[in-house]
C-alpha cells in the first residue's frame, strides 16, 4: 500500500532511499535544511573554479552500477567516468614519492622496485582482499544489521581469524618497507579508524584500491548527487531545500510527521538520513534510543580541516590525488583517537581535480583541495585554521619543490564548526562512526527505531558505515526494511 514518507536530509543515503521508496510506489518528500542538496557531498563554485566540498575518491564503481541497475539505469546515462592513472601519488619526503598506477601489474612492479620480492606477497594479499571484497561488498553489507547471525555464513566462519586480527598486523607480517606499509594501511582510513583498530577482514578496501582502481566522474563527485536527484525526480520524489526539520512528530509511540519553518508535514513514515545523534534530538527524550553517554563512548571517524584553493597557475609534481605521508602517522593518529588535540605535524591529503578535469578550474589555473584529518570536537578558530594552512602549505612547497603561496587567488576553509553548523554533525565528525569490530553490522545504531513505530534512520552512522558506496547501500537497506515493516 502506498504510504507518505518524509525523509530528513538529502545526502547520498537519503537520496538512495528516496529512489527505492518512490519506485515501490510511495509518496516521498525529501526535506533538506541547506540551500542545496547533497549533504557532505555538496559543491563549491567560485570565480570559475569548482570544488567537491566532501568526497573526492570514487571507489567501488560496482556499487554505483548496482544502485543505478536497480532502476534499470547505468551511471553512464548520467555522468562520464574516467579511471585515473596514476590513481594517486604518495609523498614521503622532498621530491620523494611513489605513484600508484592503474593496474595491479604496474603496482607490483612499483612494489618490487621498493622492496625486492614484495610483489609476490602483494599478489597473495590482494587475492585475499578480493575474496573479502566478494564476501563483504557483494553480500554482507547488503544485510540490514539486525542480527549477529547475518554475519555467520560458511564463508565467514572460515575467515573468523581475520575479524580478530588487524590490518596493521597483517600488513606488517608480510611487508617490511615503511613506505609500502603506509600505502597498504591507507585505504582503511576511509573506514574511520586506525589500522591497528580495524579488522584484517577489511582488507577488501585494498582490493578496491589496487584491484579495481580510482575513478573520477567528469565535473566531480557532485555529478553523482545530481544524477541521483534526477533519478529521484523521474521516480516522483519531491525535494524541498531550505527546510530544516526541527521536530519529529510522535503520537502514542507512532511517528506521524515532521515540522519545519513553522509548518507541520504529516506522513505515515519518517526516515532520517541526518546524523543519527541529531535526528534523535528531534524527538522527545523518552523516544530516544541512545543516551549521550552511548554516543560519547563510540569511536567516531575523524573530523577534518579543509581548504579549497584557487591557484593562478598550474602546479608541478602533483597528481589529481596526492597524499603527504612525510611525517609520523602514529603521532597524528594519537592526536585524533587517543588524546584529542591539534596534531603538531599533520599528515595531509591534497586533490587537484583540474589535473584531469578541465572544468574544475579556468584554463592555466589549478583547483586545490587540502584536507587534514582531525579529532572530532576539538577547538576550531580562524586563527588555528590559518596556522595549519601555513604549516601545510610551507611543507607542500618544500616537498613538491615549487612556490605556490603568491599564486593563491582565494582560499575557503571548512572545519569542525562548519560540520556542526551545516550538517548537525555530532562533534563535527566528517565521516560518521568508525567501522571498528565493535561498531560493525548489528553493533551499529539501528536502521529502525526500537521506541517509535514507523521511524527509521539511514546514513553513514548506521549500517554498513562511512563512505559514499556504503551510504548508497544504507539507503537501499532501510527502504527494504520499511517495505517489510508495512
Ligand atoms: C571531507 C570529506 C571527505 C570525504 N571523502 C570521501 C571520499 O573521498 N570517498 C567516499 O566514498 N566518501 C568520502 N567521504 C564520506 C562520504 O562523503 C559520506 O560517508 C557520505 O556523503 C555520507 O552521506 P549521508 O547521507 O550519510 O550523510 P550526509 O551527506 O551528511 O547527509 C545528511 C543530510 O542531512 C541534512 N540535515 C541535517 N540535519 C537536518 C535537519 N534537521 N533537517 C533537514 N536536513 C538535515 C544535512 O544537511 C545533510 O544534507 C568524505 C566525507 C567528508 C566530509
Amino acid at each position: 500500500m502506498s504510504k507518505s514518507i518524509a525523509i530528513i536530509g538529502s545526502g547520498f543515503s537519503s537520496l538512495a532511499a528516496s529512489c527505492y521508496l518512490a519506485k515501490q510506489g510511495h509518496d516521498v518528500t525529501v526535506f533538506e535544511k541547506n540551500e542545496t542538496i547533497g549533504g557532505r557531498a555538496r559543491q563549491l563554485k567560485k570565480d570559475g573554479f569548482t570544488f567537491d566540498i566532501g568526497p573526492t575518491w570514487y571507489w567501488m564503481p560496482d556499487v554505483f552500477e548496482r544502485f543505478f541497475g536497480d532502476f534499470g539505469k547505468k551511471p553512464s546515462e548520467y555522468y562520464a567516468l574516467k579511471k585515473l592513472n596514476p590513481a594517486y601519488n604518495v609523498y614521503f619526503g622532498k621530491d620523494d614519492y611513489i605513484s600508484i598506477e592503474d593496474t595491479l601489474d604496474k603496482i607490483c612492479q612499483t612494489f618490487d622496485d621498493e622492496e625486492p620480492g614484495s610483489s609476490k606477497k602483494l599478489r597473495k594479499f590482494i587475492k585475499t582482499a578480493q575474496n573479502n571484497y566478494d564476501v563483504a561488498i557483494k553480500d554482507l553489507v547488503y544485510r540490514p544489521g539486525i542480527s549477529p547471525l547475518e554475519l555467520v555464513t560458511p564463508v565467514t566462519i572460515k575467515k573468523i581469524g581475520q575479524f580478530f586480527s588487524t590490518i596493521k598486523k597483517e600488513v606488517r607480517k608480510e611487508f617490511k618497507n615503511d613506505k609500502l606499509i603506509k600505502i597498504l594501511e591507507f585505504p582503511v582510513l576511509f573506514l574511520g579508524a586506525k589500522p591497528s583498530n580495524t579488522p584484517a577482514f577489511y582488507s577488501f578496501m585494498n582490493f578496491a584500491d589496487f584491484g579495481i582502481g580510482t575513478f573520477h566522474p567528469k565535473n566531480g563527485m557532485y555529478q553523482v548527487i545530481l544524477a541521483m536527484e534526477n533519478l529521484a525526480k523521474e521516480l516522483g520524489v519531491k525535494v524541498q531545500t531550505n527546510h530544516p526539520i526541527d521536530k519529529i512528530l510522535v503520537e502514542n509511540g507512532i511517528a506521524t510527521g515532521v515540522t519545519s519553518n513553522g509548518n507541520s508535514y504529516e506522513s505515515d513514515i519518517v526516515l532520517s538520513g541526518a546524523d543519527y545523534h541529531h535526528s534523535e534530538t528531534l524527538l522527545d527524550k523518552s523516544y530516544r534510543q541512545y543516551s549521550e553517554n552511548y554516543w560519547e563512548k563510540k569511536v567516531f571517524a575523524p573530523s577534518s580541516l579543509l581548504f579549497y584553493v584557487g591557484f593562478d597557475k598550474k602546479l608541478k609534481n602533483v597528481e589529481h590525488h596526492t597524499l603527504f605521508f612525510d611525517v609520523d602517522f602514529d603521532t597524528h593518529a594519537e592526536a585524533i583517537y587517543d588524546n584529542p588535540k591539534w596534531p603538531e605535524e599533520p599528515l595531509f591529503y591534497a586533490s587537484f581535480p583540474s589535473k584531469t578535469d578541465a572544468n574544475a578550474a579556468p584554463s592555466g589555473q589549478e583547483a586545490g583541495i587540502f584536507l587534514i584529518p582531525l579529532a572530532p570536537g576539538i577547538t576550531d578558530t580562524p586563527e588555528i585554521r590559518e596556522k595549519f594552512f601555513k604549516k601545510i602549505i610551507d611543507r607542500f612547497e618544500g616537498l613538491t619543490s615549487q612556490k605556490v603561496k603568491k599564486s593563491i587567488i582565494f582560499k575557503e576553509s571548512f572545519c569542525v564548526n562548519d560540520f556542526i553548523k551545516d550538517y548537525n554533525s555530532f562533534k563535527g565528525n566528517a565521516y560518521g562512526m568508525a567501522n571498528t569490530l565493535m561498531q560493525t553490522a548489528f553493533l551499529r545504531p539501528n536502521l529502525k527505531s526500537k521506541k517509535v513505530k514507523n521511524l527509521f534512520f539511514t546514513g553513514q552512522l548506521t549500517v554498513p558505515g562511512p563512505g559514499v558506496p556504503p551510504s548508497l547501500i544504507s539507503g537501499k537497506l532501510v527502504a527494504e526494511l520499511i517495505n517489510k515493516s508495512n
